[in-house]
């Protein structure tokens, strides 16, 4: 495309030719209505020249701009999206677990509440058998305790911890730990910036009619004094 387009109407080689072969009439070349009078008695012919102009459709700049046929000149692509995904479980709130009921949470043995140990069930604690209180010889140590007055729990093992969990926290049993109970709907849209414009909603076009160079070539009837031509 030429820079200097907005001055382009030349015209071409013959004709430049037969116009500097008669320089002497350059004044009477000029369209003024009075010098046109001066040469009346000359013949006139009508002559086609060429000439390059700028392109009317798109006003010289050899592109077009129009709307993006992808996106319909809005620049972006929207996707809906809808479905079924599984539920977040509303017994554990999708954790997956939940506080032991069995235990109330509190991870502890319920027949020792803790302690690995209760008091001897033989000597009620006291670590001795009394069967006279006065005769001390009627005293012996409790073979259930071994005198110390505590069994140690067989339930837990003597650890305090219940077995029913770990530390008061059990496997939610709606969704088998899994976090996921049932089904639920979504539906959401998402916008995606339309490739084939980056996002400007308009594409830009080589000009059909000057086929991208702003200038265009047309015919055009003139008339011309006889004695200009050769
Ligand atoms: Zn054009
Ligand atoms: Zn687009
Ligand atoms: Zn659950
Ligand atoms: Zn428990
Ligand atoms: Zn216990
Ligand atoms: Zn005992």
């Amino acid at each position: 495309m030429k820079t200097n387009h907005v001055i382009i109407i030349f015209i071409f080689a013959t004709i430049l030719t037969a116009c500097g072969n008669k320089s002497s009439n350059n004044q009477l070349n000029s369209n003024s209505e009075e010098e046109r009078v001066d040469v009346t008695e000359e013949e006139w012919v009508e002559v086609t020249e060429e000439v390059e102009e700028k392109c009317t459709n798109c006003f010289g700049s050899g592109i077009i701009n129009s709307d993006c046929s992808e996106c319909g000149g809005c620049g972006y692509k929207t996707h809906y999206q809808s479905g079924t995904q599984p539920k977040s479980c509303s017994t554990c709130y999708g954790t997956g677990v939940i506080r032991c009921q069995q235990c109330d949470g509190n991870g502890r043995c319920q027949y020792c509440d803790g302690r690995g140990s209760f008091q001897c069930t033989v000597c009620h604690g006291y670590g001795l058998i009394v069967l006279d209180v006065n005769n001390t010889d009627s005293w012996f140590r409790c073979n259930n305790c071994n005198g110390t007055g505590y069994e140690k729990c067989s339930i837990c093992g003597a650890t305090g911890k219940s077995n029913c969990c770990d530390r008061g926290i059990a496997t939610c049993p709606t969704c088998w730990g899994t976090g996921l109970h049932g089904q639920e709907n979504y539906s959401y849209t998402q916008k995606e910036e339309c490739l084939y414009c980056n996002g400007s909603g308009n594409v830009k076009n080589h000009c059909f009619n000057c086929n991208g160079e702003g200038t265009v070539i047309v015919e055009r009837v003139v008339k011309k004094k006889k004695s200009e031509l050769e």
